[in-house]
């Protein structure tokens, strides 16, 4: 058993990102700000590809408000801009939001991926880019989705949540 384990044996695992915001993990910060952090991941896509994560543990996309999204895309903007024109091979950039597992979120601590692209590297999307609905169904689909953007409009008291 490691000894984070031990010394937090009643509490949940801690969260890797919570422990790299408190300096407790070891990471490759590239920026940190009083609410943002960006660091290299582990697991890069390719070499450059960094995660911008808020300092506050929020697990979802919806846990955040409005102005520390509008942060994080601000800063995630920044480290795009940073990876152009580092030298490193980039001829584009992915930014990349896992909101959920079923979206291929693994840490439960919401980030932004923000890597480098190029002609030939290994990253893909698979999904059947054949399917062609008709007007009418994206119609259809479009009116779902507007009578819950339109409720989001009207709860929203604050104008930043
Ligand atoms: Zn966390």
């Amino acid at each position: 058993m490691d000894i984070i384990a031990q010394s937090t044996n009643a509490s949940p695992v801690p969260c890797i990102f919570c422990e790299i915001v408190a300096g407790r993990a070891p990471a490759s910060i590239v920026h940190e700000d009083d609410r943002s952090l960006v660091a290299a991941t582990i697991g890069p896509v390719n070499p450059g590809h960094l995660l911008v994560m808020p300092k506050q543990h929020a697990p979802y996309l919806d846990d955040l408000d409005n102005r520390m999204v509008a942060h994080l895309f601000t800063v995630a903007k920044r480290s795009a801009t940073a990876i152009r024109r580092s030298g490193l091979r980039c001829e584009g950039i992915n930014l990349f939001l896992a909101d959920g597992e079923a979206a291929f979120q693994t840490v439960f601590h919401l980030h932004i991926h923000v890597f480098p692209r190029f002609q030939g590297d290994a990253f893909k999307i698979e999904a059947d880019w054949s399917v062609k609905p008709s007007r009418a169904e994206l119609d259809r689909v479009a009116a779902q989705i507007r009578r819950q953007y339109r409720h989001l409009n009207e709860v929203a008291h604050d104008p930043h949540r």
